[in-house]
């Protein structure tokens, strides 16, 4: 009897669960972290004990989530998902840690949004598998020991950087997360059609490739697209010509750019005349938050070659005024 709503996000997510890798070997790219991983996995089965904490970096949709999913699979053992904004108080945290069943694999996303006394928590239970549960209060306080069965913190971060180091310090295993080339989306988009039973031509595949961002989410989100545009416009086949198509009606740029990062490189040029401008003052002007900014659409852009990270702030490159079809003003007054 309870009204429960169903948000356009929670549509998505469905839709993203179904195409998700269960195992390392459906995992397309990333082939250092894959190795690397399967080792510290094999080995741990090999000993019938769990593996170290393993901490995943790297900008949102490249599959940290989907990772510590494999983990978990690959361990034969239950996955426990929280977050660090979920996690307000210290307590909250001892209590989700005292209900783990030996062996699990514990996943906090957005670990670097941990509050602190939770921090100092969650170190003290990763390396002694321990927590202090703090009884009374003032003078008369006490902490009481309780033990917790061993399990295995898989932290995801856009910003390992952020971690203060005795957190970061007891990650016996720490991976960062790439970009994918195109090469490496084709293969994930080619892989999802058939998952969504739909053939998908090889040019089309290259052309989403191509316009994806390096991301795997956002592949499978213009494959569905692609996939309306076939059906309700075209003739149902995904062929290169639905994909210029849909792409064009959903506004996505040759460069596969989003409405954020395309707002931060008019920011820079429009705006500010191709910088240099500090991070907090773009983020102002995009009505973002300066994390947001530098986590979700600096690091393509920067590796795109469009912005540049100067000491005095970010820089329009060349590249960046001909993708908006600016000219600099150096040029222009020339
Ligand atoms: P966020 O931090 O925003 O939650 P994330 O890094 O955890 O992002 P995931 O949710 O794991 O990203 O991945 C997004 C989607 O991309 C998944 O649903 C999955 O289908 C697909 N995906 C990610 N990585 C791969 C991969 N290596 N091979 C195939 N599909 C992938």
């Amino acid at each position: 009897d309870r009204l429960t709503r169903t948000s356009a996000d929670d549509i998505e997510r469905a839709a993203e669960a179904a195409l998700r890798p269960r195992s390392l070997d459906e995992f397309v790219g990333q082939h250092v972290v894959r190795d690397q991983l399967s080792l510290v996995l094999q080995a741990a089965l090999g000993r019938g004990t769990p593996p170290d904490h393993v901490l995943l970096s790297g900008p949102p949709g490249l599959g940290k989530t989907t990772l510590a999913m494999i983990i978990a699979a690959e361990l034969g053992t239950s996955l426990r998902v929280t977050s660090g904004p979920a996690i307000q108080h210290a307590g909250d945290l001892a209590a989700v840690l005292s209900s783990l069943d030996e062996g699990e694999v514990l996943f906090i996303d957005e670990i670097h949004r941990l509050a602190r006394p939770a921090e100092e928590l969650l170190y003290v239970a990763m390396e002694d598998f321990r927590v202090d549960v703090v009884v009374g209060k003032g003078a008369g306080a006490s902490a009481i020991p309780l033990s917790l069965p061993r399990f295995t913190t898989v932290g995801a971060t856009t910003r390992a950087g952020l971690l203060p180091a005795p957190l970061r310090d007891r990650f016996g295993f720490t991976a960062h997360l790439d970009f994918y080339s195109a090469d490496e989306l084709e293969r994930v988009l080619l892989r999802s059609a058939g998952l969504l039973g739909t053939a998908l031509d090889a040019e089309a595949a290259s052309e989403i490739a191509s316009r994806s961002r390096g991301t795997p989410r956002i592949a499978n989100r213009l494959l569905r697209r692609v996939r309306d545009w076939a059906q309700v416009r075209g003739d149902g086949s995904l062929d290169l010509r639905a994909a210029q198509a849909a792409l064009e009606v959903y506004e996505v740029d040759a460069l596969g750019l989003d409405r954020l990062d395309r707002s931060v490189l008019e920011a820079l040029c429009v705006r500010f005349g191709g910088g240099p401008v500090g991070l907090t003052t773009l983020a102002v002007t995009v009505g973002e938050e300066p994390e947001t900014v530098e986590t979700v659409a600096e690091p393509y852009l920067v590796r795109e070659g469009l912005v540049g990270r100067t000491p005095r702030g970010r820089v329009a490159t060349p590249a960046a005024w001909a993708h908006l079809g600016l000219v600099p003003p150096s040029a222009g007054g020339t």
